[in-house]
């Protein structure tokens, strides 16, 4: 019962899921599995332990759960980005694209300070759509974002470029 734990082995695809034709890429499993969970907070850690960062950023709601532990085991602290109107203190604000409609993001505008070196994680990079509008606010800042870490990147969608320069950190490409 030492075997490697193989991330992969944690992801479920669920086909049709939310529209026809596509396939979401399911990380319950993940989150259930206590070794696992901890395999890949570790894992997220070793990515990144060469990167200067004082502070984590994270969009809600998936974002939330791989930031927090990351956080507490780097010791810096995390700025939650949120929908709109969750948010109680004053706020930078962005809208951004999507195939229908619009998506607008909120962040507190104390939450990251000028100079600071900012990472931003995720579960998922798919069109890169949520994760720029967090480079966006970021910023607005003045602060440098050392890097862009995800669990899953879905390489095919070329969210990637949405984020140049910044450099996209993954555990999982597909
Ligand atoms: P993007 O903005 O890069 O197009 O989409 C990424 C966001 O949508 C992430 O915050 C992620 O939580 C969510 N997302 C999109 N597709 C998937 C998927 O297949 N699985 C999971 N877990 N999240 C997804």
């Amino acid at each position: 019962n030492d075997a490697p734990i193989n991330l992969n082995d944690f992801i479920r695809d669920v086909q049709d899921f939310p529209k026809p034709g596509i396939t979401f890429k399911d990380i319950t499993p993940l989150l259930l599995s206590s070794p696992a969970f901890e395999e890949c907070i570790n894992q997220m850690a070793e990515k990144v332990s060469d990167l200067e960062i004082d502070v984590i950023a994270a969009a809600e709601a998936r974002g939330f759960l791989f930031a927090a532990p990351l956080a507490l085991k780097l010791g810096i602290g995390m700025v939650p980005i949120r929908k709109p109107g969750k948010l109680p203190h004053d706020k930078h604000s962005y809208s951004y694209e999507l195939e229908y409609g619009t998506d607008t993001l909120e962040m507190h505008v104390d939450g990251i300070s000028k100079g600071q070196n900012v990472l931003i994680v995720d579960d998922l990079l798919a069109t890169g759509g949520t994760v720029e509008a967090c480079c966006r606010m970021i910023e607005k800042c003045e602060a440098n974002i050392t890097g862009c870490l995800f669990l899953i990147h879905l390489a095919f969608l070329d969210g990637a470029k949405k984020l140049d320069p910044y450099p996209v950190i993954s555990l999982l490409d597909y």
